[in-house]
C-alpha cells in the first residue's frame, strides 16, 4: 500500500514547533509550505440533524436554509463543522498519548508548556492549535491551515428537513433532559425543526501546507466526530455517514455550488472519476476505501511526531 506522503506527495511527514522545546514552548511557523491537500466527502446524515448556526434559550429552533440554484436547501454551516472536527480531532489525538501510557495533561505540559483547553484556553504550539489556529490574546497566535466552506443539502428543504408544515411536524423535546429530580412540564418542552436522515451534503476540506500527520489526522477526526455528532443537541442527534470521495495534492478548480449542480452524490463521485471535476494537480487518490487506509498511518506518524518533539 502507498504510504500517505507518497500518495500525496509532496508533502512533510509532521511539523513540530522550533526554537526551544519541552517547557519552554516554540512557535510554529505560520506558513511552512506551498502545498494544499482537498478532501472532498459526501456527508450523509444518519439521525434527525439540527445544523443551526446560533444558539439560543428559546424553545423553538428552526434549521437554516438558503435558496441556492433554484431549490431552497438546509444549511450546514463551516464554523460548525470545524468546531466539531477540532474537538474530535484533539480527543483522537489525546487518545494516542494515553495509549503511550502518558497522561495527557502532563503530556502538555511537558511537550507545549501548558495543557490546552478547546476554546478557551488553547496553547496555541500543539498538534490541534498548529492545524486549527489559536489565538492567545496580547500573546500572539498561529494561523489556521484548515479551510472549510458552508454547505447545503443536495434535498429540498421541503423534503429534507421535517417541520411545521411537513408530514412529520417538527420533532419535540424536554429541555429537562434526564435529570429526573427536576419536574417536567409544559414550560420544560421545546420544539425543533431537523434535517432528516439520509439527506446528503457534499463537502470540501482544504489543508493548507499540510503534513502527512494532519491528513491522515483529519480523515480519522471526521469520522470520530460523525460518531459524536454535529450540530445541536449531539448527543443524540447530529450523526453522519461520511464517503470519501478524492484526496487531492492542490486546490480544487470547483466549489461547493459545482458539487451541488451535479444534482446528486452519483453524479459528484462520476464527475470526479471522469476528472470533469478537477484538481490542481493529477495527484489524487478516489474512492473511500483507499482514503480511510491512508487515515491508518495515524498512529505510526504521531509516534514520529512526538519522538521529534
Ligand atoms: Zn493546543
Amino acid at each position: 500500500m502507498k504510504t500517505l506522503e507518497s500518495a500525496l506527495s509532496p508533502i512533510a511527514k509532521v511539523l513540530v514547533p522550533s526554537g526551544a522545546k519541552g517547557k519552554n514552548k516554540g512557535t510554529l511557523p505560520p506558513v511552512f509550505s506551498r502545498n494544499v491537500v482537498t478532501i472532498v466527502s459526501l456527508k450523509t446524515v444518519t439521525t434527525r440533524f439540527l445544523p443551526v448556526s446560533h444558539e439560543g434559550f428559546s424553545n423553538e429552533t428552526y434549521v437554516d436554509k438558503v435558496d441556492l440554484l433554484g431549490t431552497k436547501r438546509a444549511e450546514f454551516i463551516a464554523r460548525k463543522q470545524k468546531g466539531i472536527e477540532r474537538r474530535a480531532h484533539m480527543s483522537l489525538f489525546r487518545e494516542m498519548l494515553e495509549a503511550k501510557g502518558l497522561k495527557w495533561e502532563q503530556a502538555f505540559e511537558d511537550k507545549f508548556g501548558r495543557p490546552c483547553v478547546i476554546p478557551g484556553s488553547l496553547c496555541v504550539t500543539c498538534w490541534n492549535c498548529s492545524l486549527f489556529g489559536a489565538l492567545e490574546a496580547g500573546k500572539g497566535g498561529t494561523f489556521a491551515r484548515v479551510r472549510y466552506f458552508d454547505t447545503w443539502t443536495f434535498q429540498s428543504a421541503d423534503d429534507c428537513v421535517a417541520s411545521a408544515t411537513s408530514e412529520e411536524g417538527l420533532g419535540i423535546g424536554n429541555t429537562v433532559s434526564e435529570d429526573l429530580a427536576q419536574a417536567r412540564g409544559a414550560d420544560s418542552y421545546h420544539l425543533y425543526e431537523y434535517v432528516k436522515a439520509g439527506s446528503t451534503f457534499p463537502v470540501i476540506t482544504v489543508l493548507e501546507s499540510p503534513t502527512a500527520l494532519d491528513v491522515a489526522g483529519i480523515i480519522m477526526a471526521i469520522q470520530r466526530a460523525d460518531v459524536h455528532g454535529y450540530g445541536k443537541y449531539s448527543a443524540n442527534h447530529g450523526k453522519f455517514s461520511t464517503e470519501f470521495v478524492a484526496v487531492a495534492a492542490g486546490m480544487p478548480r470547483f466549489s461547493v455550488l459545482d458539487l451541488l449542480e451535479a444534482g446528486d452524490p452519483s453524479e459528484v463521485r462520476a464527475k470526479i472519476s471522469s476528472h470533469s471535476l478537477d484538481f490542481e494537480t493529477d495527484n489524487v487518490v478516489i474512492g473511500h476505501d483507499k482514503i480511510t487506509a491512508l487515515g491508518n498511518a495515524l498512529p505510526g506518524l504521531f509516534d514520529e511526531y512526538w519522538s521529534q518533539l
